[in-house]
């Protein structure tokens, strides 16, 4: 009888030890290996970096706005503290006018050896093409464009005011992305030599003339239309085909966040935009997290039409990106 009791009682512990090993197996497998304190990302402060864009008015290349926002730029991540590189170029687009543009590069940890490359598109298109009542018109372009470029803003002012990440951070803003030929139209000027689009000008530059000789980082993240409500994002077929890893990396991140309804783990097709010009021209591999919308595609139907306005911003989704954002550098050793 006392015997029995005995096995039984045992029995129990090695049922309870078994059960808590597996918790805790089941909490490894949910947490990093490592443990680090990730300072807050601010959605609030990178909303309103969107809205502070979006009063310059359109982004448009050789226009006054265009210019008193690369200022603005300039002079807000001097004010954080990075090393900022600017390369102007001028490139001549498909109706034969000369652009003068502007890629943004600034560094944090410029010592470190090992970097992370986050970039954004600054411009605005100069019409929305794919409005059914104005396709001639400028649009405000709160998400494409200004959503990248807010979450990065703050990304930054996080990294002023806290410790830094154990690796080296580049922010890269690139000009001319999205000036490619109107919506329906055949190429009728040729592409000069060396241009591989009309689109993508500025990473098409950079990813040929690096703002530093044998600049390179581990890997890159490109944001593309990130502020949108209920935005999801999906696995972009580049991104699949040059860094499975670091899309799978990004992507493990949200899920441990709690942001599995966002990082949607569906891939689908490539999309030319500037990280395909980082992994062909400068061969670091670069992700692209750019909104997908099941039913309709990729980057919505508010894409290049005057609904691109500030209506359809969520600070809850720039949140969602930054949070990641902020988790995937502040994880690297
Ligand atoms: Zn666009």
């Amino acid at each position: 009888m006392k015997t029995r009791q005995i096995i039984i009682v045992s029995l129990l512990i090695m049922v309870s030890c078994n059960s808590d090993r597996e918790r805790k197996q089941a909490a490894r497998e949910k947490e990093p290996a490592i443990n680090v304190e990730v300072p807050p990302f601010n959605a609030d402060s990178a909303y309103h970096f969107v809205r502070q864009q979006v009063t310059f008015g359109p982004r448009i290349p050789n226009t006054k706005a265009h210019q008193e926002a690369g200022n603005f730029f300039v002079e807000t991540l001097k004010r954080y503290g990075a090393q900022i590189t600017i390369q102007e170029f001028q490139q001549e687009n498909f109706d034969g006018l000369v652009l003068n543009l502007k890629n943004i590069v600034a560094s944090f940890n410029p010592d470190k050896t090992k970097r992370i490359l986050l970039a954004a598109h600054w411009d605005t298109r100069p019409f929305s093409d794919k409005d059914k009542q104005k396709p001639s018109e400028p649009f405000p372009g709160a998400n494409d464009g200004a959503s990248g470029v807010g979450v990065l803003l703050e990304v930054a002012r996080v990294l002023a005011n806290n410790k830094l990440p154990e690796v080296g951070v580049d922010i890269i803003f690139f000009d001319g992305e999205d000036w490619g030929e109107r919506e329906g139209q055949q190429r009728s000027h040729p592409l000069p030599d060396g241009l591989q689009e009309w689109w993508c000008l500025g990473s098409q530059h950079w990813g040929r003339n690096k703002h530093k000789p044998n600049y390179s980082a581990f890997y890159g993240i490109l944001l593309d239309m990130v502020g949108a409500k209920n935005a999801q994002f999906h696995r972009e077929g580049y991104s699949m085909q040059f860094a499975p890893s670091i899309v799978k990396k990004v992507w493990d991140h949200a899920h441990r966040l709690g942001y599995s309804h966002a990082f949607v783990r569906q891939t689908q097709t490539g999309v030319t935009d500037d990280h395909l010009f980082v992994n062909t021209l400068a061969r670091i591999p670069m992700i692209n997290i750019v909104h997908f919308e099941p039913g309709i595609g990729y980057f919505g139907d508010f894409h290049h039409s005057q609904r691109d306005n500030m209506d359809i911003i969520s600070s809850e989704t720039l949140g969602i990106v930054g949070t990641t954002v902020l988790n995937v550098i502040y994880y690297e050793r």
